[in-house]
């Protein structure tokens, strides 16, 4: 089929507009947040409704193209779009819901993270989240979530109470403990394989006002950081949410100006139990080395979940690579206090996120989300603009995970995983993956959901 009837299909079937190469909206309707990602779609749909994602997984599947499903965007590996094939972008389904009076939330597959924390948080509650309002909840969910919270609330996909899951033959299937549990478990942590969620029902918990935000060290100072925060963190109360990192110091007025564009150490901190307590509990962060930059206090949880949103603005170049850590070894940090100094852009980050607490409450077999005994999830987030220093930058992020992966798990967080990382896929989900490959087999036998951390059926 020509990608013209192609397009004329599309637009008889569905209700949003159906965007094709001869559109002026082409160009805008094709860009994912990794500008390293160049893709053509025939057809970019930008679906209103249940109905119009049925609708696009149908026409892919009959016509025998690729079909990529986009939430916010924020693929690294750019899943969210794909050459002649089409595009489900769900960016148009983005109405969130909140029902005080049982804690829970409905929200529709294209919300962002942004759009979620601003309507839970004029309730005054809230769950794990991407600590970016940009990233899409559908990607991030499906694939884990790990964020401030998730030591007190678990990962995102723990707080999934039920979807609403457009599954490879058309259907639209309700998946929750009492139905279609197999695919519940399933998308809990196995990523886009299953099917377009078009609806996400999540629990939510009592968090309105919370005080954190970073904390800058004199990068000297990172190993009496890094050996303090695991042991630290090991018990510390649930409330406290936060990670350790690395980061070249923005021009923000808190830093001061003479430490601008300084490589520094960092505690991006969370306390979210009563703020009145806040400062008693991340005064620990305040001792444990001499500070350059401090701007933790009280502010509205949204507040902290789009401070960073200005360092990752859309267009810059992305190459990450991830690590699950059980132990953070002596050794470990001598790698991260090797490759850290080199951070070669501003927009660049290590971050070291803390994943016990209540992510251990959940056991490796409960959901698709195998590593539930890991300490740490740690990525290394290779983000610039000059697609001229594409090479060094990767090397850069190349050269760092090849020395923190001989001091950790053989698995890393699918959502921060690069698009050369397929190999490492089924040592990622452990002793779940001949499961998800069962379940992949019942819902998506031809492999139609195939632009993603590919589970094969
Ligand atoms: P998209 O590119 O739209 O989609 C990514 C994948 O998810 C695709 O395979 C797609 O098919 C699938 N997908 C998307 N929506 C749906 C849906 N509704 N139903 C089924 N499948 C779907 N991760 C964290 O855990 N915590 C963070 O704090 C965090 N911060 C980030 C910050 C930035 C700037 C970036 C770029 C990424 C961040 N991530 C974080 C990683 C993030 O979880 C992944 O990039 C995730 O895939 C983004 O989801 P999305 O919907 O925006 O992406």
């Amino acid at each position: 089929m020509s990608a013209g009837t192609l397009i004329q299909q599309l637009r008889e079937r569905v209700g949003g507009p159906v965007i094709g190469p001869d559109d002026d909206a082409y160009d805008d309707a094709r860009t994912v947040h990794n500008a390293m990602i160049d893709r053509r779609p025939a057809a970019v749909v930008r679906c209103a409704h249940a109905g119009d994602v049925r609708a696009v997984v149908d026409a892919a599947r009959e016509n025998e193209v690729d079909l990529a499903v986009r939430g916010g965007g924020h693929s690294v590996p750019g899943f969210g779009t794909c050459d002649d094939g089409v595009v489900a972008d769900l960016s148009g389904m983005r109405d969130v819901r909140v029902d005080p009076a049982t804690r829970t939330v409905r929200a529709e597959g294209g919300a962002t993270w942004g759009d979620f924390d601003t309507a839970t948080h004029s309730f005054g509650l809230a769950t794990t989240g991407g600590i970016i309002s940009t990233t899409g909840i559908g990607g991030l969910t499906v694939g884990g979530g790990i964020g401030y919270l998730c030591r007190s609330q678990g990962l995102s996909c723990d707080n999934l109470i039920a979807a609403d899951v457009v599954t490879a033959d058309g259907r639209l299937l309700v998946a929750s403990e009492r139905e279609n549990e197999d695919l519940f478990w399933a998308i809990r942590g196995g990523g886009g394989n299953f099917g377009v969620v078009t609806a996400f029902e999540f629990r939510l918990a009592p968090v309105k006002d919370i005080y954190g935000g970073p904390i800058f060290y004199e990068l000297e100072d990172a190993d009496t950081v890094l050996r303090f925060f695991r042991e630290f963190i090991a018990d510390a109360p649930r409330e406290l949410g936060g990670f350790p990192a690395f980061q070249i110091a923005p021009p923000l007025p808190f830093i001061p100006e003479d430490r601008h564009g300084d490589v520094l150490s960092a505690i991006m901190a969370c306390w979210a139990g009563p703020v009145e307590e806040g400062e008693r509990a991340v005064q620990p962060f305040r001792e444990v080395a001499p500070v350059v930059a401090d701007a933790i206090g009280p502010m509205p949880y949204p507040m902290l979940n789009s401070a960073f949103d200005a360092l990752v603005p859309p267009g810059l170049q992305h190459y990450w690579k991830a690590n699950f850590v059980g132990e953070l070894t002596d050794d470990a940090i001598a790698a991260h206090l090797e490759h850290a100094p080199r951070l070669p852009a501003v927009n660049s980050t290590i971050h070291i996120y803390p994943v016990n607490g209540a992510c251990h409450d959940v056991s490796p077999d409960e959901t698709a989300f195998a590593y539930r005994d890991a300490n740490f999830a740690t990525v290394i987030a290779g983000m610039w603009p000059d697609p001229e220093e594409n090479e060094s930058n990767i090397q850069w992020v190349r050269d760092y995970y090849r020395a923190t992966a001989a001091h950790s798990e053989g698995g890393g967080y699918i959502n921060f995983m690069a698009d050369d990382d397929q190999s490492r896929i089924q040592d990622n989900y452990k002793a779940n993956y001949d499961r998800l490959a069962r379940i992949k087999a019942v819902y998506d036998p031809g492999n139609l959901f195939h632009l993603n951390q590919n589970i094969k059926p």
